[in-house]
């Protein structure tokens, strides 16, 4: 399920706000009705979207406050003005909202609109506010918001980490796809204990370089480094444009979550608050996935499948993460088992690099494949049990053939990959 999904006005280009009864959806336009009835339709398919927070209409949303409907009655002119009851609100307004501090709120977004303290507009955004704080029931985080990359190193990920199953505990909703409370407890308790791995450069490059082309692959236990973990790239990967996956078991299959990242263009200040309330991942797609579902290199998920068979395929070595002694003193004292934390890369070569193609390798070898290419997983059946009469399928992998060095060939474009010392990896 892909949580990222935001729908916008045809007419106007507004982001809209989702409103459910029971299992239909229906959309409004933010903060108070416009003149038109709402066409929604999904954000991507328009030009532009204006996407920014409903109070100040400054910043990028992250939280969706919840409210009765708010109406606001002018009495001397007998006028009753209809709002809204989801309000998409950024991280500066937000803390304004949990101090409770209506006039703070409207202090700053008056500012924003250069309206006077005590002019109309001033007092109508009062009482609005007041509304919000006062009326707010409940708030979502907001998955809908596309954030400028945040980009994630090995050494990070722990406290990644660490936020993240702080927000699966915390009180805030997520997108009700995710909102289970029990399966969020299930996964953070999972997650602690989740060995996590940071794929380096040189591996993300050549992963994003072949995941458009992997062939289907089966998901199975053999196919993961462990039983579960959380897989991050130093930037963003594929279509789904993401940061990392976590993997869990769950009953026949697991959960796969992809995550981008959240935060940058933020004001300095508010840095701190928010990476420790919200952490760094956001999620982005959510997925159970049966044992033995085939999973191709289009899918959403795919660089994280694409991750798994270059590893399955021994291309990749995983090393222990060099972390900072802050990391593993703060695991001690709160009597943690220290965080386990690899640094994924492409194996080093056994042989210095330019000696492999000599003459007599060339000469002596029949037609190698002068490139990189996919082959093709399949099923194959095994004969097992007394006289070996029964059959099991055994899943074969696809795997990427040809030898380290060569340009990759695939359906419709060759990729050269630029080479890099093997030292070079954090
Ligand atoms: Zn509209
Ligand atoms: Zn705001």
């Amino acid at each position: 399920m892909n949580l990222t999904t935001l729908t916008a006005c045809a007419t106007c280009n507004h982001a809209l706000t989702e409103h459910r009864h029971g299992n239909s959806i229906s959309f409004r336009h933010p903060v108070a009705d416009h003149e038109h009835e709402v066409v929604p339709v999904p954000a991507a398919r328009l030009p532009q979207v204006f996407n920014r927070c409903h109070t100040c209409s400054g910043e990028l949303p992250v939280w969706n406050y919840r409210t009765g409907l708010i109406q606001i009655m002018t009495l001397d002119a007998d006028v009753i003005e209809t709002y809204n009851s989801h309000w998409h609100v950024c991280y500066p307004c937000a803390q304004h909202i949990e101090a409770d501090d209506v006039d703070a709120l409207t202090d700053r977004c008056a500012s924003v609109m250069r309206w006077r303290h005590g002019s109309t507009e001033y007092t109508q955004l009062n009482l609005l506010h007041r509304g919000i704080v006062l009326g707010r029931e409940g708030r979502t985080l907001l998955t809908t918001t596309q954030w400028p990359a945040t980009r994630l190193a090995a050494e990070m990920l722990p406290k990644t980490r660490d936020r993240l199953t702080g927000l699966l505990r915390s009180a805030a909703d997520l997108p009700p796809a995710i909102n289970d409370r029990d399966a969020r407890q299930r996964l953070a308790n999972q997650l602690d204990l989740a060995p996590m791995y940071w794929i380096n450069e040189e591996f993300t490059e050549l992963v994003e370089a072949v995941s458009d082309d992997q062939p289907p692959a089966r998901i199975s236990e053999e196919l993961m480094p462990t039983p579960s973990g959380l897989i991050a790239w130093p930037r963003s990967i594929g279509p789904g444009q993401l940061a990392a996956v976590s993997w869990t078991p769950q009953l026949d299959g697991w959960q796969l979550i992809g995550y981008r990242t959240i935060g940058t263009a933020l004001p300095e200040h508010l840095m701190p608050a928010l990476r420790h309330e919200i952490g760094w991942l956001l999620p982005a797609h959510a997925e159970h996935v049966p044992r033995r579902a085939s999973i191709d290199g289009n899918h959403p998920l795919g660089p994280l499948i694409t991750t798994w068979l270059l590893i399955n395929q021994q291309m990749a070595e995983a090393l222990p993460a060099k972390l900072p002694k802050g990391t593993t003193r703060a695991y001690q004292r709160s009597n943690r088992r220290l965080p386990d934390v690899r640094i994924v890369r492409i194996k080093p070569r056994s042989s210095t690099p330019g000696s492999r193609s000599t003459k007599s390798d060339a000469a002596g070898c029949r037609a190698k494949p002068d490139h990189r290419f996919w082959v093709s997983g399949h099923e194959r059946q095994q004969a097992w049990g007394p006289g070996r009469t029964l059959r099991k399928p055994i899943d074969i992998q696809p795997f990427l053939k040809g030898e380290e060095g060569l340009p990759i060939k695939l359906s419709t474009t060759v990729r050269v990959l630029g080479n890099r010392s093997a030292g070079s990896d954090s």
